[in-house]
């Protein structure tokens, strides 16, 4: 597998606070990295960082183009869906097909494939005020994944949903990506969700944030909650 981003001892600071500190490590077309630390360790500004809306200190983003692609995109997934309001769920997924000139037949075939994929198809024409937060998630990943972009950033696109519906939108982010093949970079401070997820996970420490840890995560999907999962949840516990 090539890779398509590294990082090379980035660090970041804001004003005199250290924020990370000599960050290393590289991500290969179709893996699914979680980034994985407490609350307050810099997670976010990594995602910023990789990114490209905020610059490093020192160090350097490194990127490659995805074999069928001229040059690069880069897509994210924040906490909160971040609709457009005054635009309807088709408006919004293709939102960015509409910017680059997609005609209108590719458009609609495009949002309905979208839709089906993140199990909404049918509500096109609603606005985001209409639909309940784990449906405006769904619009959210269908109108990053419109424009099939090389790299899929999520800064923790499930923690404002309850427990249950986290863990449906888990297993759908699961089946998303095996369809899509997409390359995932998901942020989370959720050592459980991690662990269902990811095929690597970089543990971050507490503020600077360090790479503490790098682990490969060699289960099936679909994973449970079962002993296999828990045993990796334990041994992540120990470092975080
Ligand atoms: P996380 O996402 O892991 O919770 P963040 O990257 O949001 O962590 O924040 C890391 C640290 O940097 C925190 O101490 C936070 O208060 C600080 N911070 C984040 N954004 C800014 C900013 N724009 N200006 C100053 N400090 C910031
Ligand atoms: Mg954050």
């Amino acid at each position: 597998m090539s890779d398509l981003i590294r990082l090379e001892s980035v660090s970041h600071h804001y004003g005199g606070q250290r924020t990370l500190q000599d960050i290393d490590f590289s991500v290969a077309d179709g893996e699914f990295v979680c980034i994985l630390g407490p609350s307050g360790c810099g997670k976010s500004t990594l995602l910023n960082i990789l990114a490209g809306f905020l610059s490093p200190t020192s160090g350097q983003v490194l990127l490659w183009a995805r074999d069928d692609v001229v040059g690069h995109d880069i897509k994210v997934v924040m906490q909160n869906a971040h609709l457009f309001p005054w635009l309807t769920v088709q408006r919004n997924v293709e939102f960015g097909l509409r910017m680059r000139g997609d005609a209108k037949e590719t458009r609609d075939a495009r949002v309905r494939e979208l839709l089906s994929l993140v199990g909404l198809s049918g509500v096109e024409r609603k606005f985001p005020v209409q639909l309940s937060g784990g449906m405006q998630q769904r619009v959210a990943i269908a109108r990053a994944l419109a424009p099939d972009p090389s790299i899929l950033l999520m800064d923790e696109p499930f923690g404002a949903l309850d427990a249950q519906l986290r863990r449906r939108m888990q297993a759908e982010l699961v089946q998303i990506r095996a369809v899509t093949g997409k390359t995932i970079i998901f942020v989370t401070h959720d050592i459980v969700e991690s662990v269902l997820l990811a095929d690597r996970i970089v543990v971050l420490t507490s503020a600077p944030g360090r790479i503490k840890k790098i682990v490969s995560v060699d289960l099936e999907h679909p994973r449970e909650r079962n002993r296999a999962v828990y045993d990796w949840v334990f041994e992540l516990e120990q470092l975080l």
